[in-house]
């Protein structure tokens, strides 16, 4: 009965790891879980009250499918402000978060056969996500001794005439790796040779550390903008991955096309939340720097202790909230009763003895490493790390 198109999505292997994590805790298990892909922290209650608001007003009913008027707003000035991007009302397009965005996109944009370049390690969802409008994933390795990033070289070996698209990722899920100012100049450089769309998923904007700062392609090469669609979203800066909005800014062209496909799909985003991310946008930021503060502490702190584990290294990522250790160390060592071969051997262990969670790098196309997120508790990272230690020195 199933379609071809369905058979070929393979199952989200993040998802599958909380559910057997969860299901290990609804056991009375106690497992240290490492692989949360959202903030731990309760939407802000300003958000909240937005929301209330706007269901006690009745604003419950169908709205213009591509965001109403006072979002795109908040958007358009969130743009000029942070990012210095100028954009009109109908460059703009709200969507049932960034995910969503994404998926308009290459939907909008991609033929049959179209290679859709993807730097890894990657998020699990862009290889499958191009391969359902019908692209070919071109993966394009970012080295751990690159800082996990790829250059203008590694993009343009896999340049072909088939090339439609190229999807950034900075800050990145699951390296935390954040391009500078240069790198992006050089790689957006190098791709106005090209006839390419890039797809910049800027999602972490706003979860960076050590003092450094977040440039969007589109703003660092001007002559790119036109090619350049920047999603971003409300999920992970506000703590809002349940509301489910995210937006996406682009050529008017491929914008339209994303409402008209967005209008035969899903509608509007949902009008209370939409409500609400205008409150997240235009009120008060300082929650999003506590957030931001809270995460930076724990990531000093996890990433110290997996160091500090022998056979395991960690690069110090700079945004998101992931460490992307490289567990190769531990390949070919038994382990837990277990011979190594693989990080998922090395995650199976972990969870099946120590009563550890964390993605294999295996899921991120990326051998050899585990992502490991630091959306929880101080308490949870220090007991998780104390568990790992004693798993792997004995
Ligand atoms: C979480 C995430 C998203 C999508 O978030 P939404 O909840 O759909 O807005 C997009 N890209 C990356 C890399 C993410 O980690």
């Amino acid at each position: 009965m199933v379609s071809e198109r369905a058979k070929s999505v393979k199952p989200s292997p993040t998802l599958s790891l909380s559910a057997k994590a969860k299901a290990l805790k609804a056991q009375g298990i106690d497992v240290v879980s490492f692989s949360a892909g959202e903030p731990d922290f309760d939407t802000p209650d300003n958000i909240k009250q937005a929301a209330i608001k706007a269901i006690e007003q009745g604003f419950t009913k169908y709205c213009p499918v591509d965001g109403i008027p006072e979002l795109k707003e908040a958007i358009i000035e969130k743009f000029r402000v942070d990012n210095g991007l100028e954009y009109k009302p109908s460059e703009i397009v709200v969507s049932c978060g960034a995910k969503h965005s994404i998926y308009n996109v290459l939907q909008a944009v991609v033929n049959p056969g179209d290679e859709v370049l993807i730097p890894s390690p990657y998020w699990v969802s862009y290889p499958d996500m191009a391969a359902l409008a019908g692209g070919v994933p071109v993966i394009v390795e970012g080295k751990e001794e690159n800082g996990f990033k790829v250059t203008p070289d590694d993009i343009l070996s896999k340049v072909t005439d088939k090339t439609k698209v190229f999807i950034l990722n900075s800050p990145c899920n699951p390296t935390g790796a954040v391009y500078s100012r240069e790198e992006l100049e050089a790689l957006g450089r190098a791709l106005l040779d090209t006839k390419i769309l890039i797809i910049s998923d800027e999602i972490y904007e706003k979860l960076i550390y050590d003092g450094e700062r977040h440039y969007s392609i589109a703003s660092v090469v001007p002559d790119l903008k036109s090619r350049t669609v920047v999603v971003n979203g409300v999920s992970k800066a506000y703590s809002m991955t349940g509301w489910r909005i995210g937006y996406a800014a682009g050529p008017e062209d491929v914008m339209r096309a994303c409402a008209k496909i967005q209008s035969q799909s899903t509608s509007n985003p949902t009008s209370i939340s939409m409500a609400a991310s205008v409150e997240a946008l235009k009120g008060p930021q300082d929650a999003v720097e506590s957030m931001r503060r809270e995460f930076e502490q724990r990531r000093n702190v996890l990433v110290d202790g997996l160091n500090a584990i022998s056979g395991i290294t960690c690069f110090k990522p700079r945004g998101a909230f992931y460490a992307f250790p490289n567990v190769s160390g531990l390949f070919g060592r038994t382990i837990g009763g277990r011979e190594i071969k693989s990080s998922m051997d090395f995650s199976e262990v972990l969870l099946d003895v120590a009563r550890v969670a964390a993605v294999p790098g295996s899921a991120f196309g990326a051998e050899g490493y585990l992502r490991m997120s630091y959306a929880t508790s101080m308490e949870n990272i220090r007991e998780g790390l104390k568990r790992i230690k004693e798993l792997v020195e004995g």
